[in-house]
């Protein structure tokens, strides 16, 4: 199905729409909050920027030189270029260490390599630690939001969620006794877990060691506890030296949330005696989109989600209406890197008003490069007759003086004139949810002819 399609589905409950959009509105004020709080906030997105480019000119050196670090700090490097090896290589790290139960905190590179559904067939138990994770793995379905992956959920279906899956108490939807029980069952996994998977922030070539930035200690409590931890990055995860943290952690939990410094943002350098800490370094298309030379800032992203917070599009049609792993405004601009065709009604999801390209605390130009998916969009994908058929006719009747005139002219006889039921039938998609403004007599030409003589 189409974005426009799945939106369709999420549109039929108004009051969720409704409720989605202001949650996901109150995250966005909060970050403006933030933001404007800082003196040189401008400033440490430019730097960030730049940090990025220089990283993705240089990412070869910059790869080798984490490599060689983080070994020499007694962390075992694995290299993934698609996201079957990425499994493969997870799955015989496991194999190796007797491995059966493992806790997992956020990672959207796992989400995007398919890998719990990968070890459980398997026969791995696999939990999702982080809160929202959880909340969605019961319900058997996919984060809608990278940073609040339960966000579509109200905290009555999580009540009620928590009932099936956990015998607890109807509680009309508390947040602090679900969260209580959630807690308690968590804790019982990550005592028992052979292997703690978390994903990377940052990765520093400097020094070999790496970020982990949560807001629950989850990363932390499984890492900690599991003899051996396993680590997954994107290869553009990298950042050159340990300074260049300051930059993103003072950007990337007011961008994500509007806190000053996500709660945990936890160094791992080598493996805690006695046990084992592995990286496995992905590929999967990212080389592909970096030779793309429009779309190739895409990968500056540090995945804080102010983009969809702020998009009218994702805050109004939910996460899931994207069908892909990373939704949203960035999500539209990295999908069809990977499959043209299947993604190809993303980068219309959009109004290209610029607010993504606004609050990216990275600077990517989301908007833009929107607009050039689209133009290469409609020259390789076959696109719908009906659309093709009335942006041909609306081409023509554009173009021509007399017909726009003519065409303007009617339209305004029938929305004055023709009975309700034709003005909002299926036709009008404007008109499904809001009234028509009043149709005046005249058109800006004639407006105008008459005022410009007054
Ligand atoms: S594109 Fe920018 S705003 Fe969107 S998630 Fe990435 S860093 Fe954040």
């Amino acid at each position: 199905m189409s974005h426009s399609e799945k939106a369709a589905i999420f549109n039929k409950n108004e009051a969720k729409v409704n409720w989605h959009d202001k949650a996901l509105w109150y995250v966005r004020e909060k970050r403006d909050n933030a933001a404007h709080n800082v003196k040189g906030w401008e400033y440490l997105r430019d730097t960030a920027s730049k940090i990025k480019g220089n990283v993705l000119s240089n990412l070869d050196n910059y790869l080798i030189e984490f490599e060689a670090n983080a070994q020499k700090n007694g962390i075992k490097v694995h290299w993934a270029s698609t996201a079957e090896e990425h499994n493969a290589i997870v799955y015989k790290i496991l194999e190796g260490s007797n491995a059966k139960k493992v806790v997992k905190s956020k990672s959207m590179l796992t989400e995007e390599c398919h890998l719990n559904p990968y070890l459980q067939n398997r026969g791995i138990e696999v939990v999702d630690t982080d809160l929202g994770e959880y909340i969605v793995q019961i319900a058997k379905e996919t984060p809608s939001h990278i940073v609040l992956p339960a966000i579509h959920k109200t905290k009555e279906e999580v009540d009620e969620l928590f009932q099936e899956h956990l015998g607890t108490k109807p509680s009309n939807g508390n947040p602090e006794y679900l969260t209580n029980e959630a807690r308690k069952h968590l804790r019982n996994k990550f005592l028992q877990a052979d292997v703690a998977i978390t994903g990377v922030n940052f990765a520093i070539a400097e020094t070999g060691g790496f970020v982990v930035c949560t807001n629950e200690g989850n990363a932390d409590m499984g890492a900690h506890l599991a003899p051996v931890h396993i680590a997954c990055m994107g290869i553009e995860k990298i950042i050159p030296k340990e300074e260049h943290l300051g930059v993103f952690l003072r950007l990337l939990a007011r961008s994500a949330t509007g806190q000053p410094i996500t709660t945990y943002s936890s160094h791992f350098n080598k493996p805690a005696e006695g046990k084992e800490l592995h990286i496995v370094i992905v590929d999967n298309g990212r080389t592909e989109q970096l030779s793309r030379e429009d779309f190739r800032s895409s990968l500056h992203c540090i995945r804080c989600g102010a983009c969809m917070n702020t998009c009218p599009i994702y805050r109004r049609s939910g996460g899931h209406s994207y069908n892909a792993t990373i939704p949203g405004p960035i999500g539209s601009i990295l999908s069809p890197g990977k499959d043209l065709t299947k993604y190809s009604s993303l980068p219309f999801a959009s109004t290209l008003c610029g607010s993504c390209s606004n609050v990216c605390p990275v600077k990517i130009n989301i908007h833009e490069q929107l607009y050039k998916w689209r133009q290469l969009i409609v020259k390789d994908v076959k696109q719908p007759f009906v659309k093709l058929t009335i942006l041909k006719m609306v081409g023509k009747v554009l173009g021509n003086r007399v017909l726009y005139n003519l065409g303007g002219k009617s339209a305004r006889f029938i929305l004055k004139f023709a009975p309700r039921f034709i003005v909002y039938s299926k036709l009008n998609s404007w008109g499904k949810a809001r009234e028509l403004p009043k149709i005046k007599n005249e058109n800006f030409d004639t407006w105008y002819q008459i005022n410009r003589k007054k």
